[in-house]
């Protein structure tokens, strides 16, 4: 079996392992890193016979439509993850176009893509001319999979993945293999206690309301957002949501299978005002308490609207609510308490906080799965600082830290 990540082995972002195997070209997930620029992994080899998307984020999906250039390749996933990953791969597109870059596909590759899909239920196993590869949750976000690879040996691909069990999805269970493919995004680094951030976070814009002040809540559109809002459900503020999560929500309300308690999600958007129209924002500044809209890093979306509106006003604050990637506006504004938007640059005067509500497993969880797994070598992919978590598993299984392009057997 030989293993070549196209990207994503060592950093977090554009995804993508081609697996030769059996005289069988796989590939395991296709995303791009949607930075400013975005940058882009290195091109699909052209025999890939099926493709297996783990989850919509754009890391690991932003590449699928050009899988559609290919002779015969089809993609393999939920089919959440599948109507996610259209919705955010056509928003790629959207995106590029506004901030003037070269988009990698077109939408006709994007549409000619959905003859290419077979979608799967989570736990179902997929077979097709002897490939056989079975799914099980991730945990992360609704419709999340690893995909256990049943070839010359087995082979678990976690994509993103997540132990504890969050307001929207259960927690990942560890599946054994013979080889694992993890993924290290929080190698070395633990998450603080999530009721505990939680009830900091619910009381942050307790306060911010009671001074007379407006939370703005800026979060990923696909699971960020939903879990944020769960979390305030029984709070009783008056909470407003814009972006693209409005349509993700109703993918998720489609598919009650995918979520960990369908009536809870359900009750938590019926309590949300939704901002379905620009002209709804100056409502939401009325009338609203806490404002949860994309982007989550503050590089784009409309959170920039209310920031714009807001940041002079020490009584209001921005409660950041997840990783902020370097070169960000959001690590801009921790690190330097400073914000570019529009070419100028803002030093916000109202309250700047950030709060873990991470929605991948932390250091100690990954080496228990690892563990769990029993397998007998553990890829480390998709993380920045790979070496306490190679340190960590040493131990116990052969590990290796692969390098983009670089093919290598197994
Ligand atoms: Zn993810």
């Amino acid at each position: 079996m030989e293993l070549r990540f196209l990207g994503g082995a060592s950093e977090v972002g554009s995804l993508g392992l081609v697996v030769r195997d059996q005289g069988r070209t796989l590939l395991f997930d296709y995303g791009l890193t949607p930075s400013d620029p975005p940058t882009y992994p290195r091109p699909a080899p052209t025999d890939v016979d099926l493709a297996f998307l783990s989850h919509a984020h754009l890391d690991h999906s932003g590449m699928t439509p050009l899988l559609s250039r290919l002779p015969r390749a089809r993609l393999v996933a939920t089919p959440v993850t599948i109507a996610v990953a259209d919705l955010l791969t056509k928003d790629a597109l959207k995106v590029a176009r506004m901030e003037g870059y070269l988009a990698p596909y077109t939408p006709s590759d994007i549409h000619s893509l959905h003859a290419r899909f077979t979608s799967l239920e989570r736990h179902a196993t997929f077979r097709h001319r002897g490939v056989e590869v079975e799914l099980t949750p991730a945990g992360h976000i609704p419709g999340a999979s690893m995909m256990l690879y049943r070839g010359d040996k087995d082979l678990l691909f976690t994509g993103d993945l997540q132990t504890l069990p969050t307001h929207l999805v259960g927690g990942a269970e560890p599946v054994e293999c013979d080889v694992l493919v993890m993924e290290s995004t929080y190698s070395g680094r633990e998450h603080p206690d999530r009721k505990e951030t939680e009830r900091r976070f619910r009381d942050k814009v307790a306060e911010t309301i009671e001074r007379g002040g407006k939370a703005i809540v800026p979060a990923f559109a696909v699971g960020r957002a939903q879990e944020v809002l769960m979390s305030l459900a029984s709070s009783g503020f008056e909470t407003y949501l814009d972006g693209m999560a409005r349509k993700v929500n109703e993918i998720y309300e489609a598919a009650p299978e995918y979520l960990a308690d369908p009536r809870k999600f359900r009750r938590a958007m019926e309590g949300v005002h939704l901002v379905e129209h620009p002209g709804d924002r100056k409502k939401a500044l009325r009338e609203g308490e806490v404002i949860v809209t994309t982007g989550g890093m503050l590089d784009g979306g409309p959170v920039l609207y209310y920031i714009g509106e807001l940041y002079h006003d020490a009584n209001s604050s921005i409660l950041l609510t997840g990783f902020q990637v370097e070169g960000s506006n959001g690590r801009q504004l921790l690190d330097e308490g400073t914000l570019t938007i529009d070419d100028s640059t803002i030093r916000p005067t109202c309250e700047v906080m950030k709060f873990d509500f991470s929605a991948h497993a932390g250091h100690s969880d990954l080496v228990r799965v690892a563990k769990e797994s029993r397998a007998e070598r553990v890829i480390l992919m998709h993380g920045d600082h790979r070496e306490a978590l190679r340190d960590a598993i040493a131990p116990f299984a052969d590990v290796v830290l692969p390098e983009n392009g670089k093919a290598f057997a197994i």
